[in-house]
């Protein structure tokens, strides 16, 4: 059996804009960082994937909650965004908050109520 030690991980920041991110499998988080210190994952997420498109809810197997969020990116524009985060895995990119990819749709599993309600809001 393979163990694999915590210090053994290479959270190596990938830099999208001004926001750099380390999105790793087996810890199964994301990392936020940006040129200007400490960054809210909320606002960091909201850096990266704010201008994508909600396009409906689908229940999904093995994600964190039984229906996810899918989101597009805008006409094809920044979806080179998502290249920054580990395809096909779920890592949690905030206290509440759950993403996956497969490199053309986000998927978001928020895990509170009130933040699904707010991120449905006007879809
Ligand atoms: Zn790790």
């Amino acid at each position: 059996m393979e163990f694999r030690a915590e210090s053994e991980c290479d959270h190596k920041p990938v830099w999208v804009g001004r926001v750099a991110l380390a999105g790793c499998d087996s810890c199964q988080r994301i990392e936020w960082f940006s040129n200007a210190g400490p960054i809210d994952p909320a606002e960091a997420m909201a850096a990266l994937f704010g201008s994508y498109d909600l396009v409906g809810t689908m229940d999904a197997l093995g994600a964190p909650t039984p229906e996810v969020l899918v989101y597009r990116p805008p006409n094809g524009r920044k979806r080179r965004n998502l290249d920054a985060v580990p395809k096909h895995v779920w890592l949690r990119a905030g206290p509440h908050l759950w993403m996956s990819h497969d490199g053309e749709v986000l998927l978001l599993a928020p895990t509170q109520a009130l933040l699904f309600e707010n991120l449905t809001r006007g879809a």
